[in-house]
This record gives C-alpha cells, sequence and structure tokens, in this order.
C-alpha cells in the first residue's frame, strides 16, 4: 500500500450530452478505486453553459472558476455555445475561458483505433499535440477586445497570433511525449502560405528539435496532411499544430479511428490538468440516452495518470491502464454505443465497463 492521496476533481457536466456521458468518469474511476483506500477522491460538481445561464445568468459564471481555481484537477463537459442566447455567443466560449484563465496550454489528443471497431485506419496509435492558447482562433488572442472584428457589415476580420514561447513549449511537450512512444513527431503548418505566423511555429518546433536528437522529426503541409492521414494514418506517432489545425486534425483523426466518441484529450498547464472529451456537445443525439461516453472515461483515465506523476503516486497510473483495459475488453466484446455500429445505451456501455473492472 502506497502513502494516502486525496484528490478534489472538479466535474461540470456542461450542455448536450454532456450530462449524459461526464458522470461516467466519476462512476468508472470511483469503481476502479473502490479497492485503494490509500486514494480517495472528493468530487465538486460545478456549472457552466445552459445550467449556469439558468443558476447564475451566465455560461460562465466566476462562481465556477474562482473553485477551479482552488483546484488541481477536472472534467468538463462540452458546450452548445450555438444556443447561448445572442449576446454571448460573441463572447469567448466557457471552454475557452478555461483554457485561458487557467493558460491550459498543451492539448494532448491521442487516437487509437481498438480492436472491434471498423475504424477507417485499424491499425493507428498517434496522438495530436495541439496549442492551446494562441493561433488562429482569434477569440482567444487579445488581452482586451475581441480577435475577430467587422470594420464594415460586410468585411470581416480575425487576428491570429503565435509567439516563439508558446510554440517553444507545446514543441518540448510534443518531444517529450514522443520520446515515450516510437519517437516520431509531425510538424504540421502552412508556412508555404502563412510564412510569418505558421512559419514561427515551423522554425521554433525544428529548433527544439535539435534538443531531441533522438526524436526522428518531419513537417508538412496542414492540407497535405489531412490527405496523408486518410491514407496512412498508422503511419504517425506524435503531431505537433498550432490551435485551429490541431482542433480540426483531431476531429480527423478520432473519426478515422472509429469514431469522435471515443476520441479522448487531456489540457494541462504546469500546474493544473483538466480531461475534456475531443467531441462537442452533439445536440442531434442530446437526450436520448445513446451518446458513447467512451471519450470522456478515456480523458479521465489520461487525467488520473497526470495527477498520478504528478503526486508520484503510480497507483493512479495503473488504475488508468485498468480503465483503459476495460474499455477495450467491452468494445472487443462488441458492446458499443451506436456511433460504433451497436446498440448499447450509454447506461449500458458504463456498465459494462465497470463490470469489465471487476472481473
Ligand atoms: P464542437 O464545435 O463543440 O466540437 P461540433 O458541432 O463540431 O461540436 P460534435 O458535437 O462533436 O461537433 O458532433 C459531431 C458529430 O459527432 C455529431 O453527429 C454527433 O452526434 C457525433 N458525436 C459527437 N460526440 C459523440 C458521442 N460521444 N457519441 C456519439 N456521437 C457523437
Amino acid at each position: 500500500m502506497t502513502r494516502p492521496l486525496e484528490l478534489r476533481i472538479g466535474v461540470l457536466p456542461g450542455d448536450g450530452i454532456g450530462p449524459e456521458v461526464v458522470p461516467a468518469a466519476e462512476l468508472v474511476i470511483d469503481a476502479a478505486l473502490a479497492s485503494r483506500p490509500d486514494v480517495k477522491i472528493t468530487w465538486q460538481r460545478l456549472a457552466i453553459g445552459h445550467e449556469a445561464i439558468s443558476r447564475y445568468g451566465t455560461p460562465m459564471p466566476e462562481e465556477t472558476l474562482e473553485v477551479l481555481d482552488e483546484l488541481d484537477a477536472w472534467i468538463l463537459g462540452p458546450h452548445d455555445s450555438a444556443s447561448y442566447p445572442d449576446r454571448w455567443r460573441t463572447q469567448l466560449t466557457p471552454g475557452g475561458t478555461i483554457r485561458k484563465r487557467f493558460e491550459l496550454f498543451a492539448n494532448i489528443r491521442p487516437a487509437r483505433a481498438f480492436p472491434g471497431t471498423a475504424a477507417v485506419s485499424p491499425k493507428m496509435d498517434l496522438i495530436v499535440v495541439r496549442e492551446n492558447t494562441e493561433g488562429f482562433y482569434a477569440d482567444r488572442n487579445m488581452y482586451a477586445g475581441a480577435g475577430e472584428f467587422m470594420p464594415t457589415p460586410d468585411v470581416a476580420m480575425a487576428v491570429g497570433v503565435v509567439t516563439r514561447r508558446a510554440c517553444e513549449r507545446i514543441a518540448h511537450e510534443a518531444f517529450r511525449l514522443a520520446r515515450t512512444r516510437r519517437r516520431r513527431v509531425t510538424i504540421a503548418h502552412k508556412a508555404n502560405v502563412l510564412s510569418m505566423t505558421s512559419g514561427l511555429f515551423l522554425e521554433t518546433c525544428l529548433d527544439v528539435a535539435d534538443r531531441y536528437p533522438e526524436v526522428e522529426v518531419d513537417h508538412q503541409h496542414i492540407d497535405a496532411l489531412a490527405a496523408l492521414l486518410v491514407r496512412h494514418a498508422d503511419a504517425f506517432d506524435v503531431i505537433v499544430a498550432e490551435n485551429m489545425f490541431g482542433d480540426i486534425l483531431s476531429d480527423l483523426t478520432g473519426e478515422l479511428a472509429g469514431s469522435i466518441g471515443n476520441a479522448p484529450s487531456l489540457n494541462t498547464s504546469e500546474t493544473k490538468a483538466m480531461a475534456q472529451a475531443t467531441h462537442g456537445a452533439a445536440p442531434d443525439i442530446a437526450g436520448l440516452g445513446i451518446a458513447n461516453p467512451t471519450a470522456v472515461i478515456l480523458s479521465s483515465a489520461m487525467l488520473l495518470r497526470c495527477l498520478g506523476a504528478r503526486h508520484e503516486h503510480s497507483a493512479l497510473g495503473r488504475t488508468a491502464s485498468r480503465i483503459e483495459a476495460a474499455v477495450e475488453t467491452v468494445i472487443g466484446q462488441g458492446v458499443c454505443t451506436a456511433d460504433l455500429g451497436g446498440t448499447a445505451s450509454t447506461a449500458g456501455f458504463i456498465d459494462a465497463v465497470v463490470a469489465a473492472m471487476g472481473s
């Protein structure tokens, strides 16, 4: 038995399918840790999105942010900002606000095809490392004011920002991660057109690559990379990308691996960590009880592994591996939600994962 560890983890269910899939994380982690009295997790439920609009009058209340300030880790559900009343639609989304406020600069998005799923690329096992704080998403690029504006009703402009510091730290994340895997990093860019912004991203990543001689590096134009991924996703190990390219690529890689409903992600700063499925609120299937909770479950396993490393508590890493193995077993047995071609409900899938951990 290792030394006791007490953790307080936030749970923010969010919008759309969020309240159906986010509780899966809590259920599965509690079940996985049931036999470990040395790890105690207290869950702290917090409001964002529509729930927060009705309780606090805003989708991203300061009350929620103040509690997050005190926490090291939380699980963020999706936000359906397109459905918010007009006054919030032009503002930074709850997810964007949280990433910006806590400088969660690294978004780690694995895409691995599970045996038994009809993946486009059944052998793929890659990770998209997405820069999370700047780039071509203008909404988070300003200290004050909006990064998107319209000088006339017929002209819209957006400000992209790329800094050497942000490129350096995300490149280090990618190369450190590659060292623990197949030792290959691909830099996604468009420096042939955006020679200064994307050019600085490419140049800085290549400079950082020199410090990791054991890792092979190459670079691809973002459009060519999208095509190569469809053809040969299994050839890639770690892909590092600026914010918008990384967001788009990781939806593509998630779907190539079987379903975006399987694609997990972790957002980190030096001190905080946030689990968040790659998918959005999926309003088209919200409330039907058929959403795939895999991405949330696997994101929370990533969170546990990260907390285990930060607190030097190896049991958390082993618990994360048990959760991942249980998900893989259940999907391998053909217990799948509709997005994977199965008939399992969200609740039925969660029950099967919990049962697989017990067996
Ligand atoms: P965002 O901009 O927030 O990423 P989006 O509108 O681009 O959101 P999603 O909400 O991720 O996209 O939905 C894209 C498609 O994938 C929808 O058809 C949705 O039903 C499906 N989908 C997303 N997540 C899941 C899930 N967990 N289970 C099943 N299907 C899902």
